[in-house]
């Protein structure tokens, strides 16, 4: 009989993949089934998009290109993360990937390895943990606390680094809670950091323009006294509803960016061309779509939050960015994976409860607010029809 490595033992997986085949089988057995569950945009990607992989084919854009990507996107992306980080980046140093996970996936490669720790948001992607798990390093929780506005807490983050530390990630606005971390806390945190030299960091920035009320994104990017050490995950998949093309882009130190070019010869050997070439219309192309989908989610954010603070035991923060809110579910008397699995079985709506995202997620389902606003307001009646019947609340 054949025998696997035991790293494969270790790889998670995303439970989000899972409810969603579960909430596609429930539908197709012919319930009415409202996803809440699923992490992406609901909007089609704009036209001007799909009309220039259509053009990129035509014109026999359609062969391999470097693996890091073709030059003009990566000059794109060097541009647009200037224009709203302020640092200067070349287009040397820009990787287009097939999707955000594979920026996660190359970085914890890198540097993960048994005997090194990294550091990770919990309740936070679950990919994270699995990765580092997978390389055999030691994963170590940065505890995300409600009470802090779901943001990471630069002193917290700082106490949990030891000399095993090799790479911290980071995510703000932050999947599944919702929490955009101020600039202040991240100034601190950067200071801090001033410390531990040998420490990269791994920015998760795919929200990175869905922030509401004003609240400026801050990115990792604009501290220059850590640029050196800073890998930027970010891509298209979320801002320009892109989530199938399979479209990520990274941002590496110079020491780095061989590596991950060897990396992609070896396994990826590039991105789909044409998806390259709508890649590049979506940076050099208007802007007013992202505008009217991140003005789409506000509005949904604000009946989310409104609707789900009047159900029976559950309290709902306000997110200040990305597309999830993540209610507090504690006074239902539930645990939150019964909970999601009830409201799916049940009340036909799909939720991811939030120990799916980690430990310190117990107590709070995530609810995506990618769905329309009726569809929004049906699910939310649905579970407080359900709480009303089935609260355990004393
Ligand atoms: N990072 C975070 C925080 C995410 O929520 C996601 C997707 O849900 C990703 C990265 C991965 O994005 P992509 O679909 O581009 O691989």
């Amino acid at each position: 009989m054949f025998r696997t490595v035991a790293q494969f033992d270790r790889i998670g997986e995303e439970n989000a993949f899972a409810v969603l085949a579960r909430a596609t089988q429930l539908a197709r057995e012919g319930r009415d089934i409202i996803n809440l569950g699923i992490g992406q945009p609901d909007f089609r990607t704009p036209d001007h998009i799909v009309e220039a992989a259509v053009k990129a084919l035509r014109d026999g854009e359609h062969g391999y290109t470097p693996a890091t990507g073709v030059l003009p996107l990566r000059e794109a992306v060097a541009a647009d993360v200037t224009k709203r980080t302020g640092a200067p980046v070349s287009p040397d140093n820009v990787a287009i990937v097939p999707g955000g996970k594979v920026t996660m996936f190359a970085a914890i490669l890198l540097f993960g390895e048994p005997g090194a720790d990294i550091l990770y948001p919990d309740p936070g992607f679950p990919i994270y943990r699995s990765m580092i798990e997978f390389t055999g390093a030691r994963p170590v929780p940065v505890p995300i606390r409600e009470e802090n506005g779901f943001a990471f807490s630069a002193e917290e983050t700082l106490a949990l680094i030891t000399p095993a530390t090799r790479l911290i990630i980071l995510n703000s606005p932050a999947n599944p809670t919702g929490g955009v971390t101020p600039k202040a806390e991240i100034d601190k945190l950067v200071a801090g950091l001033a410390k531990w030299p040998d420490v990269a960091i791994l920015s998760d920035e795919i929200y990175g323009q869905m922030t509401y009320d004003g609240l400026p994104h801050t990115s990792l990017m604009s501290y220059p006294e850590i640029r050196d050490r800073v890998i930027l995950l970010d891509g298209w998949s979320k801002t320009y509803a892109m989530t199938g093309w399979r479209m990520g882009y990274s941002v590496w130190p110079a020491a780095l960016i061989d590596k991950i070019r060897k990396l992609a010869v070896n396994c990826w050997s590039c991105v789909n061309a044409p998806a390259q070439f709508a890649g590049l219309a979506a940076l050099t192309g208007p802007q007013d779509a992202v505008a009217a989908m991140v003005a789409e989610f506000d509005r949904r954010r604000r009946v989310v939050v409104e609707e789900a603070n009047k159900l029976p035991g559950m309290s709902c923060a306000t997110p200040k960015g990305a597309f999830y809110a993540f209610p507090n579910i504690s006074k239902t008397g539930w645990k939150a994976k019964p909970l999601a699995s009830a409201l799916l079985e049940q009340a036909g709506v799909a939720t991811i409860g939030g120990p799916d995202f980690g430990v310190h997620g117990e107590g709070y389902i995530r609810l995506s607010y990618a769905n329309s606003t009726e569809n929004i307001l049906k699910a939310l009646a649905r579970i407080g029809d359900f709480l009303e019947k089935n609260g355990k609340a004393g």
